[in-house]
């Protein structure tokens, strides 16, 4: 009979304590890993696939070919796309959702966070 994944060695690598504890910086990264793990978190457009691009600000890049010049941010296209909350609390809310056997609920979510719904 199959293992339920989170009784798995899998789901017990990151704690609630290890993402209370991260940086703002470190769940930035865990959102390029997330969204580029092709390449390692290095980015690529989402629009051609070219894998030059600028770094317009540390969060925003562009495409460099010449017809596509694509502006876009790690969570473009993404549910989370034009989000306000901090990368941490987004990894908080996906933490909260994976480690829980049905989900948790809006209203729980809200709480926790500190944020609307
Ligand atoms: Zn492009």
């Amino acid at each position: 009979m199959a293992q339920h994944f989170l009784l798995s060695p899998a789901a017990r690598d990151m704690s609630a304590l290890d993402v209370a504890r991260m940086r703002e910086a470190t769940a930035y990264k865990l959102f390029r890993l997330a969204r580029w793990p092709e390449t390692d978190g290095k980015t690529y457009c989402p629009d051609c696939g070219n894998l030059r691009c600028y770094e317009m600000s540390r969060t925003r890049f562009e495409c460099s070919e010449r017809q596509c010049r694509k502006v876009f941010t790690v969570t473009s296209g993404t549910v989370f796309a034009s989000r306000k909350l901090p990368f941490k609390k987004m990894v908080f809310a996906i933490w909260l959702s994976a480690n829980s056997v049905k989900g948790k609920a809006a209203r729980h979510r809200q709480i926790s966070l500190t944020c609307t719904y």
